[in-house]
């Protein structure tokens, strides 16, 4: 498989090259040249299949001779083995025709685990069979970090470095990040905001000689692998509960794109998926945009689901590039629009192929509330302030279209113990393997928010410019 830019004007690449690059020359996203096909044979041989044996299916077909299939089979077995549970992301029915899809099992509980971790091990067979060594940095608003952090520790041929703002991540969510002793791991809490976090992280990207001796890599959601690593739960969810036979619907809490990107490609690949549900809290640009037809954006408030206050949400570019008909010139187009004036306006046509494929509904913050209460007093599942956004979403639109519904439950409720106990005056509790994390002892390394102060930092730890570099 080939890849290519939703702009255009960067090169073609190998999915190693794609893997190690992450955001293309030419600001675009990178995406597969076609969609491979599954077949409705292939998708009934899956049915009843392990975690690791769909996902062998699913990723193969991304892969090319970069990665053998020896190694992509050993990546998903070390990167799922350790999780909470043995089915990886399990079903847990919460009414006629409604499930949630856990997706919280990994180490930091999170959903980002699933794709960080095989990132991770895809990261470093690629560079220990090019023989080199990379530097990751990233920035984090919280649960990116210690995804990142959990997924790269101890890993010989990559460095990372993870910025977040002094004073501005939960408890669990620094302690996830700053106790984890292995060397090749390092946080820096910067005297900032997030955006100087993801500043500072553009920079860095942007110095070409500090970028090149340092060998940076980029780790966040618009990294191909990661998208692609969440196709997975798509297929076990809908097989386990009647796929191919049976058509089901995903709601998926949403921000940067990613996460539902992931659930379109698995429909594109063959998959019967009913809607594709688009759950917002009151940042909801991308509701506004399928109801108006036009993006634009009007600034991000605070809510209890962080992850979700975004209003650049950097993978719908991959989805404008189908919805235009894979014409650069036109996301080229509608990009620059959005840099000019902050909103571009959706062709008829473009517009369409959305409202085609994807449903949409936003949960303000009372109705986020409410929703945790109620399912706790219905069922007696906690649930995160994310993943009542989806199911507050995924009620809208079953009144509307009645069927089979699988919410993604994006985060344990104890990373949100807070919000949690506010709404059902229950405190979750954290998994046995990380009850003593607010006693195990922290490093933390504080920077002003200056460039050349991280990069120092940087380079007096990084092993990349020490060690011989292959060809990459
Ligand atoms: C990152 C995140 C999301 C949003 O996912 P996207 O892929 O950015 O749309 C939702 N919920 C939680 C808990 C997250 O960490």
């Amino acid at each position: 498989m080939r890849y290519i830019s939703t702009r255009g004007r960067a090169p073609t690449l190998s999915f190693a090259n794609v893997v190690a690059t992450g955001l293309a020359s030419d600001g675009g996203l990178y995406v597969p040249e076609s969609w491979p096909q599954i077949g409705l044979d292939e998708l009934q041989a899956l049915q009843g299949r392990t975690y690791a044996e769909v996902a062998l299916a699913v990723l193969s077909q991304f892969i090319d001779e970069s990665v053998p299939p020896s190694a992509l089979a050993a990546c998903i077995d070390e990167a799922y083995r350790d999780f909470g549970h043995e089915l990886v992301a399990p079903l847990v029915q919460y009414g006629p025709d409604q499930w949630l899809l856990e997706l919280w099992h990994g180490p930091t509980l999170a959903f980002k685990d699933v794709a960080m971790r095989l990132l991770a091990r895809l990261m470093e067979a690629i560079l220990r069979d090019r023989g080199g060594h990379a530097t990751i940095v990233g920035a984090t608003s919280g649960d990116t970090g210690s995804a990142a952090i959990d997924a790269f520790r101890g890993l010989a041929a990559a460095d990372v470095f993870i910025l977040y703002p002094h004073g501005r991540v939960s408890d669990v969510q620094r302690r996830q990040m700053t106790t984890v002793p292995d060397a090749n791991v390092h946080t820096v809490a910067v005297d900032g905001t997030f955006d100087d976090c993801q500043a500072l992280v553009k920079a860095m990207f942007a110095d070409a000689a500090f970028n090149q001796r340092m060998h940076l890599s980029g780790v966040n959601s618009i990294n191909w692998a990661r998208i692609m690593a969440q196709t997975v739960y798509y297929f076990t969810a809908a097989l386990a509960l009647g796929a191919p036979e049976r058509r089901i619907s995903f709601a998926v809490p949403t921000g940067n794109f990613g996460d539902i990107f992931a659930g379109y490609v698995a429909k594109c690949m063959g998959l019967p998926v009913g809607d594709l549900v688009i759950a917002t809290n009151v940042n909801d640009i991308l509701d506004r945009t399928l109801k108006s037809g036009r993006y634009a954006m009007q600034g991000v408030v605070s809510t209890s689901s962080p992850s979700m206050d975004i209003e650049i949400s950097s993978n719908f570019e991959r989805l404008l590039f189908e919805a235009v008909g894979r014409d650069p010139e036109k996301v080229r187009r509608l990009m620059e629009g959005l840099k000019q004036s902050r909103a571009f306006t959706l062709e008829e046509q473009a517009l369409g192929h959305v409202r085609g494929v994807f449903a949409s509904a936003r949960a303000d913050e009372a109705e986020t509330r409410g929703m945790i209460a109620s399912i706790f007093a219905r069922t007696g599942l906690l649930v995160d302030p994310h993943t009542a956004v989806g199911l507050v979403a995924a009620a809208t639109v079953q009144r509307r279209h009645p069927g089979p519904m699988v919410v993604l439950s994006t985060a344990h409720p104890a990373k949100f113990p807070e919000a949690v106990a506010a709404a059902t005056g229950v405190k979750p509790r954290l998994p046995a393997r990380l009850a003593d994390l607010l006693d195990r002892p922290e490093r933390i390394n504080r920077l002003p928010n200056d460039l050349t102060a991280v990069e120092d930092f940087i380079a007096r730890h990084a092993r990349a410019q020490r060690m011989p570099q292959g060809n990459t």
